[in-house]
C-alpha cells in the first residue's frame, strides 16, 4: 500500500448551529490528487482550511504523513496553498514574491535563487521575474502564486478554486498546466472546485459533499458509472443523469420498470439485486435511442423544448408526462424544436436508487 499523504479522521466542524463539516474521514495517499467537490456551503473550504490549519476542528483528528497536526500552527505543517485570490504582494517584483517564505524560513540564498529559477522554468514565468503584480495578466498572476506555493517543497499543496477567477479559455488552459505540474512533481494535491468538470478532469479520486457530509470518494469513472446515491448522480455529469420515479414489477419475462408514462423490461444485474420495488431510475444522457414520432412500446414520448447543439454532441431536452428528459443524440440528427419524439431507454446501462432514501441499490 502506498504512504500515507494526508488524513482527516472522523473531524467534524460547527460554527454556533452551523454543522459545516460532519463526521469527515478521508484517507489520501502520498503522490495522489484529491478533490473536494459539492455545491455552495457544503463544507468543502472549510475542510481544506482545517488542514491547513487555519481552522480548528470542533473534533476528530488530521495527520500530513504519519504525523498528527491537529494541534500544530499551519506555518509548521509542511503544506503550501493556493487561494482563489492570488494574493500577491503588491510592491514586491515576481522573483521577490516567489522567495519571500523561503526567505523567512532562512532558507540560503543560492538555494533560493536556485529554487525560484527551478519553478520560474517549469511555469514558464522567466521573463517575468522582474515585473511587479500589476504588471501581469490574470492568468499570470496565478502561475506566480503556484510558483510561489511549489518553491516550498511542500509535503501537500492545497488548492481552494485557483481558477475561479480566470476567463474559461485561461481557465482551460491553467487547468492543464496544474495537471501536468501534478505528474511533474508528484506532490500530493488537495484541491476545492464547485465545479465538476474541473473534478472530474483533475482528479484521482474525487470527494462528492453535501450538506457538511462526504456522499462519495471514488474514482471519476466510478462517481461517473456508479454514483453511491441521486445526489451524486445527479451532481456529476453534465447534463445530469435523467431521474425517473417508478416502480418494479416481476414478470415471466423479467423485472419491468414502470412510470407514470412508460414501462420497459430490465436486462441489467442491477434490477435483480433491487431490495425494494419502489425506486428511482436512472439513465445517463447518452443512454436513449431517438425514434421519430410518439410513442413506440418502451419508448419515452414528448415535445423538444430544449435543443443545444455543441458541436460534437447535441443534446435534446423534452417534455413527457412524468418529467423532462435530456438525450444526446448525433449532432446530425434532423430533429426540430416543438417536435415529439421518442426517447428508448438503453436499459442494460439504468441504475436503480431506493425512491425513499435515493441510495443506489
Ligand atoms: P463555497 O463554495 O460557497 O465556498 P463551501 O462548500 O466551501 O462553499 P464552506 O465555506 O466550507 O462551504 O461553508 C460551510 C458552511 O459553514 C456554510 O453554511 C457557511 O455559511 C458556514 N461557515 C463557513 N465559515 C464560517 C464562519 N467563519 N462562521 C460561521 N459560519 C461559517
Amino acid at each position: 500500500m502506498a504512504a500515507r499523504g494526508l488524513a482527516m479522521q472522523n473531524v467534524n466542524k460547527d460554527f454556533g448551529d452551523v454543522h459545516a463539516v460532519r463526521d469527515l474521514t478521508l484517507e489520501i495517499e502520498e503522490g495522489e490528487f484529491l478533490v473536494l467537490v459539492g455545491p455552495s456551503g457544503c463544507g468543502k473550504t472549510t475542510a481544506l482550511r482545517m488542514i491547513a490549519g487555519l481552522e480548528e476542528p470542533t473534533s476528530g483528528s488530521i495527520f500530513i504523513g504519519e504525523r498528527d497536526v491537529t494541534d500544530v500552527q499551519p506555518r509548521d505543517r509542511d503544506i503550501a496553498m493556493v487561494f482563489q485570490s492570488y494574493a500577491l504582494y503588491p510592491h514586491m517584483t515576481v522573483f521577490d514574491n516567489l522567495a519571500f517564505g523561503l526567505k523567512q524560513r532562512k532558507t540560503p540564498q543560492h538555494e533560493r535563487e536556485a529554487r525560484v529559477a527551478e519553478a520560474a522554468k517549469m511555469l514558464d514565468i522567466e521573463h517575468l521575474l522582474k515585473r511587479r503584480p500589476k504588471e501581469l495578466s490574470g492568468g499570470q498572476r496565478q502561475r506566480v502564486a503556484l510558483g510561489r506555493a511549489i518553491v516550498r517543497r511542500p509535503k501537500a499543496f492545497l488548492m481552494d478554486e485557483p481558477l475561479s477567477n480566470l476567463d474559461a479559455q485561461l481557465r482551460l488552459h491553467t487547468r492543464a498546466e496544474i495537471a501536468r505540474l501534478h505528474r511533474q512533481l508528484g506532490t500530493t494535491i488537495v484541491y476545492v472546485t464547485h465545479d465538476q468538470v474541473e473534478a472530474m478532469t483533475l482528479g484521482t479520486r474525487i470527494a462528492v459533499m453535501k450538506d457538511g457530509l462526504l456522499q462519495q470518494l471514488d474514482t471519476p469513472k466510478r462517481l461517473y458509472d456508479a454514483p453511491a446515491n441521486t445526489f451524486v448522480a445527479g451532481f456529476i455529469g453534465s447534463p445530469a443523469m435523467n431521474l425517473l420515479h417508478g416502480w418494479l414489477t416481476r414478470t415471466g419475462e423479467g423485472i419491468v420498470f414502470h412510470s407514470a408514462d412508460t414501462s420497459f423490461l430490465l436486462d441489467g444485474e442491477a434490477a435483480g439485486r433491487a431490495t425494494t420495488d419502489e425506486v428511482t431510475l436512472g439513465l445517463r444522457p447518452e443512454h436513449f435511442e431517438r425514434r421519430p414520432g410518439s410513442q413506440r412500446q418502451g419508448g419515452i414520448s414528448g415535445e423538444v423544448i430544449l435543443l443545444e447543439l455543441l458541436g460534437s454532441d447535441l443534446f435534446a431536452t423534452i417534455r413527457h408526462g412524468a418529467g423532462q428528459l435530456t438525450a444526446r443524440l448525433d449532432p446530425s440528427a434532423d430533429v426540430s424544436f416543438g417536435e415529439t419524439i421518442t426517447l428508448v431507454p438503453q436499459p442494460q446501462h439504468a441504475l436503480l436508487f431506493d425512491r425513499a432514501t435515493g441510495v443506489l441499490l
